[in-house]
């Protein structure tokens, strides 16, 4: 075994996702020492795989536009996306998000993330949403860059799978690279940054309510290792059960849309910036909806206006009244929705829609029809169809008749029913210091973006990501001590 001595440094991060590649570039922006493990062969995590919208309140860019906005009315307005459920449920970590998140996006701009924006998402009463240009894997290429400039040793297929500690103090950690455990001692702090829990069968299956348990994951990698972690470390888990979803989905597109394909040069996203910002919003509406095609999900008013769901033999189950938890109880968790060409027809124009990025465009029925192709099959009778999607001629025909579907049938999928993310996380303070049931901090040990919740629930578009940004950020300056006035509390 290597002597631990050699792999010592300022600041461990664990995760190199968003929230750990904003901790370990603003921890060596401050001059720390920095030694970010990755337990994949690439950093990125579920943030690469993220559309990447970010919410702010207070930025340059709503001022720009003449928009007047606080932190105060961030906070209210994050609640009203369920009332019941999230006020109070950490608010002393949700005004600290409102109250730096203009910073984050500032700081990010300032390492060469471009943004467009703000645009509009209700219940936020003025537009907050800021979209990364031309997709996530701008902020982890970005970040990379700067993690590197700034002497960041940043060591992939390195998993860690334990914590060192001195009585009850974490003081490193045990990674396994290239097959052998190796030790890394920090000075001033481990950082877990490792995302949320999703991919890991095991934890859904202890934590979260039957209908999310056999959904599918987006990221299967995001495995819940640091919630285990923290948890072997005396830290209380808060919200292990809630979750937004599951939803359905449907594949990636075969062909990525033009936003999915744009190279992240720093010198072109800066131009697609300006472009982005400056255009009428109704001339980037096509280049949008090549997005919404490939990532969002179908609305559920199809099934109200009498589309229906069928699993992967072409059985109705249900009723369609939950069809993401009724769909993943099913046997593979994936089927295909069943519409009319009166219900297609119907969805063509609105005020139906297939799918949104709400206030910034809408995709019907014939976007999908030129778009995704791949997801659209139409047949004259229930066996044709079930003959082209290799269904059971029987079970569909079944499923039809019981059903106001009339001849003319069109399939949209397979559509499976997916995980986006968990919610449940390790408690933190604000200082993202982990804290135990007692409410006592772990010393040495701070959580940041999924894991490091603290307790708060990010339902909407936007908050995930901001806060993964800014949790990093925060962190990552109090353990460099270039926030003087979070350092003494960090430490
Ligand atoms: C399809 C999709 C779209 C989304 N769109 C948005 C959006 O537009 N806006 C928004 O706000 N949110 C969005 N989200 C949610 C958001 O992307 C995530 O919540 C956020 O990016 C999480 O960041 P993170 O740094 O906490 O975790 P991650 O980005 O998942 O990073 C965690 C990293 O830790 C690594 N890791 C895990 N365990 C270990 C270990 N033991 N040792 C070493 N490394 C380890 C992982 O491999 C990973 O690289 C979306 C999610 C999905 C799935």
């Amino acid at each position: 075994m290597t002597n631990p001595s050699d792999h010592s440094a300022d600041v461990i991060v664990v995760g190199g996702g968003g929230s750990g590649l904003s901790a370990a570039v603003a921890a060596a922006e401050g001059g720390a020492r920095v030694v970010l493990l990755e337990r994949r062969p690439f950093v990125g995590g579920t943030t690469a795989l993220s559309i990447g919208s970010l919410t702010a309140a207070g930025t340059s860019f709503q001022r720009r536009r003449g928009i007047t906005d606080t932190a105060d009315d961030l906070v209210e307005d994050m609640w009203k996306f369920d009332t019941p459920l999230l006020t109070g449920d950490a608010p002393k970590l949700r005004r600290l998000y409102a109250t730096e998140s203009a910073t984050t996006l500032d700081w990010l701009m300032h390492h060469g993330v471009s943004f467009a924006g703000p645009f509009p998402e209700p219940p936020h009463r003025v537009p907050r949403m800021h979209n990364v240009i031309p997709n996530s894997r701008t902020y982890i290429v970005r970040l990379k860059e700067a993690a590197r400039r700034l002497g960041v040793r940043t060591i992939t297929s390195a998993e860690v799978a334990e914590l060192m500690s001195e009585g009850d103090a974490v003081v490193g950690v045990t990674a396994t690279v290239d097959g052998e455990p190796l030790h890394f001692l920090a000075t001033r702090g481990v950082v877990l940054a490792t995302g949320d829990f999703s991919g890991n069968a095991q934890m859904r299956q202890a934590h979260l309510p039957q209908g999310a348990v056999t959904a599918l994951p987006i990221n299967p990698d995001s495995l819940g290792i640091g919630h285990r972690l923290a948890a072997n470390a005396g830290a209380e888990l808060k919200h292990m059960d809630t979750l937004f979803g599951p939803q359905l989905r449907f594949p990636p597109s075969p062909k990525p849309g033009l936003l999915d394909r744009l190279p992240t040069w720093r010198w072109l996203c800066r131009i697609e910036g300006l472009v982005a910002n400056s255009v009428p919003p109704a001339l980037l509406r096509p280049v949008v909806k090549s997005l919404l095609v490939s990532h969002m999900s179908p609305t559920d008013s199809l099934f109200r206006r009498g589309a229906i769901l069928v699993d992967s033999t072409g059985e109705r189950f249900g009723e369609e009244q939950s069809p993401a938890e009724e769909l993943s109880a099913r046997t593979g968790g994936s089927g295909f929705l069943i519409l009319d060409e009166r219900i297609a027809a119907e969805f063509d124009i609105p005020p139906h829609h297939v799918s949104t990025a709400p206030g910034i465009a809408f995709a019907y029925f014939k976007d999908y029809r030129k778009g995704r192709p791949d997801l659209i099959t139409a047949a004259k009778t229930p066996a044709e169809l079930a003959g082209r999607l290799g269904l059971d001629g029987s079970a569909l025909e079944g499923a039809i008749a019981s059903s106001s579907l009339r001849p003319g049938f069109v399939a949209m999928g397979p559509v499976s029913s997916m995980l986006t993310v968990t919610e449940g996380s390790v408690a933190v303070d604000e200082q993202q210091r982990v804290l135990r049931p007692n409410g006592t901090a772990i010393s040495g040990l701070f959580a940041v973006g999924g894991v490091g919740q603290g307790g708060m629930m990010l339902k909407g578009h936007g908050h995930h990501i901001g806060w993964a940004m800014t949790s990093g950020r925060l962190v990552g300056q109090a353990l460099a001590g270039s926030r003087p006035d979070r350092a003494a509390a960090a430490r």
